[in-house]
């Protein structure tokens, strides 16, 4: 069988060779062949190419007012790149999943689309490097410029805007963490070589003979550099001592070790972004060390306040934001929270009366419990850091349903926020309109999984939480412009410019 189809396939090629053909196959033109009208560089980008949208949006900033370095040439010396090519260079990156300084010096040469973008322009890699080093405040108001135009053209809702935080990892090796522990006990090491070195040094001096072939010269580099060690352990330490943490990252001090979902710990940065419910474009984030999100809603919702420019906001998220003390914030800021109210409480597990059998009496300030008895407020305690009032009854230690209800002997006690009457009414509006909770999975779990797995982004490639917040914005800005690009198209994209 097999005989036959080679022979067929023999017979195809020889008919092909006939009639002038070289292969069976569609071939390209020849490299040799002149033309009469070479092609532009213009020609091989198409009008709906995403650079053409990059060219414009970029010539729409004042680099010199975001502060961009070189964004004033100088008259003398030689001339520097403009910005404005490294900037497009970036962001074009940033989109196509290239955001190292090498890998885009390299698609200077390579690639058609940045020989259009920089006019075939082929910056270094540490010129391009120095660039995002150098632009960090620059970069980071680029991607805010980038939001206000959105917000200027009615891209955001302004109505409800759903916050996330993720964990995008550092510059630093999970081995590269070290305790207050072991510095102290490096240190201790280092200074009995330092010791040990010099004890060496003394002798050699005093018998002028090199011991074991180690010269003079040998031991003081090594003193030397065992000094160096000991001068960046002592940097680390005083670090740890002002942060008042026990341990800290060597490469990135400004990482922390954070759970990462189901693959265990890494050394990351939490990344919060709220979210607009419209066309699901981020408009507000941030990068923070804090391992957990309970201290993220206030900064997240009032930054997304302030961006839309409204007078009240609808902000959900997921139980890990749930704070009494900032959703009472959020809620005397006319920010109306939808968090869903976490339940660590053990006693369901262990058949006991839950918090949800007890009711609470606002008017007269006491919880009417399931055995028909009244718990009334005591002493003000501090519980978990806040501040919190404990409810109870005498009627527990004769009450049939002891068993039921508690294990201690002193009887049941309900421990209530003095927050908990700001948070009680968004339990209700909760239970009112379940929807808006409802929605934010679609709303923000989509833009954390297009970064981290569509475009690439979910490491860090620069070191401290300022180099690296400015990637983060450089991350939301193309993320925004590739979401606005595949909702409108590139054409009526640079129509909208082209009217500014
Ligand atoms: S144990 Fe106390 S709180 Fe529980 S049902 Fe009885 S009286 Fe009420």
């Amino acid at each position: 069988m097999s005989k036959i189809k080679h022979q067929i396939n023999q017979r195809f090629i020889d008919s092909n060779h006939r009639n002038g053909r070289e292969t069976p196959y569609i071939t390209g033109s020849d490299r040799n062949q002149t033309v009469m009208f070479p092609p532009l560089v213009d020609d091989y980008v198409s009008n709906d190419n995403p650079v053409r949208f990059i060219e414009e949006y970029v010539k729409l900033l004042d680099l010199t007012e975001l502060g961009f370095t070189h964004s004033v040439p100088k008259l003398t010396g030689r001339p520097s790149y403009s910005p404005s090519d490294l900037l497009k260079l970036y962001i074009y990156g940033y989109l196509k999943k290239t955001r190292s300084s090498r890998q885009l010096a390299q698609l200077t040469h390579l690639n058609v689309e940045v020989f259009w973008l920089l006019k075939k322009l082929h910056p270094d890699f540490r010129t391009i490097s120095d660039f995002r080093k150098d632009n960090v405040s620059g970069l980071k108001k680029v991607c805010q410029e980038f939001t206000i135009k959105c917000k200027k053209f009615n891209l955001f809702g302004g109505e409800l805007v759903a916050i996330d935080g993720s964990k995008f990892n550092a510059v630093n090796h999970n081995s590269k963490v070290i305790s207050a522990k072991n510095i102290t006990k490096l240190i201790k090491e280092i200074d009995e070589n330092i010791e040990d070195y010099f004890q060496n040094l003394e002798r050699q001096d005093l018998t002028e003979e090199s011991i074991e072939e180690t010269t003079a010269e040998d031991l003081k580099a090594a003193i030397s550099k065992l000094k160096k060690d000991r001068e960046n352990l002592s940097r680390l330490q005083t670090t740890l001592k002002e942060s008042g943490e026990t341990q800290i990252a060597q490469t990135d001090p400004d990482c922390k070790k954070m759970r990462t979902g189901h693959q265990g710990i890494d050394m990351c940065y939490n990344v919060q972004i709220a979210v607009d419910s419209k066309h699901k474009l981020i408009v507000a984030h941030d990068v923070t060390n804090d391992t957990n999100d309970l201290n993220q809603l206030v900064p997240l919702a009032e930054q997304a306040k302030e961006m839309l420019e409204v007078e009240t906001l609808n902000v959900t998220a997921d139980k890990g934001y749930f704070n009494e003390e900032q959703i009472a914030e959020c809620e005397s800021n006319n920010i109306k929270c939808y968090i869903p109210t976490p339940d660590n409480s053990k006693n369901k597990s262990k058949g006991l009366f839950t918090y949800k059998d007890f009711t609470y009496d606002k008017k007269n300030d006491l919880y009417d419990c399931p055995g028909k008895e009244k718990l009334t407020r005591t002493i003000e305690v501090t519980k978990h850091d806040k501040p919190t009032v404990i409810y109870k009854t005498k009627a527990c230690k004769t009450c049939n349903l002891k068993s039921k209800c508690t294990t201690s002997k002193e009887g049941r006690r309900i421990y209530r926020n003095i927050h908990k009457g700001l948070i009680e009414p968004m339990q209700e509006r909760m239970k009112e309109n379940p929807s808006i909770g409802n929605q934010r999975k679609s709303i923000v779990e989509h833009p954390f999984g297009t970064l981290k797995h569509t475009m690439g982004h979910g490491h860090f490639l620069m070191r401290g939480k300022e180099n690296v917040a400015a990637e983060m914005s450089m991350s939301v800005l193309t993320y925004n412009m590739k979401r606005i690009m595949n909702l409108f198209g590139i054409p009526t994209l640079l129509a909208i410019i082209n009217y500014l």
